[in-house]
């Protein structure tokens, strides 16, 4: 039986006077490939805060592993890409090998060591998400996918069981996405990595996700991704009030 690595358990959250989300309850077990679906405004930040700690519910619980987010230190478990990561310009001045390293640097700390097989770590991740002819190049010289692939391989250097991507389509080109998409489900199913990502854009929902979850305050829904597809756009519209179309 798969384990249960994320239980949110009627979690609500508020901003001063704004309720973001209201009795959020969703699990994620191993090996699953979740897309979080919402449009701006929506709370899927809000929820990847609470996800990573950095936000406390007011009312219910996050579990990882089993453990309350607050008893829970094996932070490295949990790899993270922020959607500002990839916005680096073309004078940034770091190659993909160190952007790739540093991801080691915040698990060991500043001033330690690195690894004697740091190398052969470097080459692993950047090979896991097709970059490893890049080693060498400036981050600032690659494509938006290209520097999204880095971010991502960034983040497998510490190896984690989880890896939770905010829109991690943005800026990548349309007809990229779809082997992007295959990157990430490799990752799932030959690494055994759980993936969260969240998106507002319903077209990058690939049918290489298993699961998909419905945000708007609340999870509407949350089922297999050919649940997901069943859907019609009425009953989108009465949860997202016409932003997000399925059909074009
Ligand atoms: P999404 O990521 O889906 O766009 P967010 O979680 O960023 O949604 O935001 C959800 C709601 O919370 C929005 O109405 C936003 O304006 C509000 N919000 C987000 N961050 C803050 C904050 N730090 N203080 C007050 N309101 C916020």
């Amino acid at each position: 039986m798969s384990q249960t690595l994320i239980d949110m358990k009627n979690v609500s959250f508020q901003y001063e006077y704004t309720q973001v989300l209201k009795n959020i309850s969703l699990k994620v077990e191993e090996g699953d490939f979740l897309a979080i679906l919402g449009p701006n405004g929506s709370g899927k930040s809000t929820l990847l805060k609470l996800l990573l700690g950095l936000l406390k519910p007011m009312t219910g619980e996050v579990q990882l592993f089993g453990q309350t987010n607050e008893t829970f230190h094996n932070r490295e478990w949990i790899g993270y890409v922020s959607q500002k990561s990839n916005a680096f310009n073309s004078g940034f001045p770091a190659t993909v090998e160190e952007v790739v390293k540093s991801g080691l640097t915040k698990k060991i700390g500043l001033f330690k060591r690195m690894p004697k097989d740091v190398n052969s770590k470097v080459i692993a991740a950047l090979s896991s998400v097709g970059m490893e002819q890049f080693l060498t190049r400036n981050i600032g010289q690659l494509s938006g996918g290209q520097q999204q692939r880095v971010f991502i391989a960034r983040a497998l250097i510490s190896d984690p069981k989880v890896l939770i991507l905010d829109e991690p389509t943005v800026g990548i080109d349309h007809e990229n996405v779809q082997s992007f998409y295959d990157m990430l489900a490799k990752l799932n199913e030959e690494q055994n990595k759980t993936i969260i990502l969240v998106t507002h854009d319903v077209d990058t929902v690939s049918n290489r996700i298993s699961h998909v979850a419905c945000l708007n305050q609340t999870i509407h829904f949350h089922g297999f991704k050919k649940e997901f597809d069943t859907i019609s756009q009425t009953q989108l519209d009465n949860w997202y009030g016409h932003s997000v179309r399925k059909i074009h």
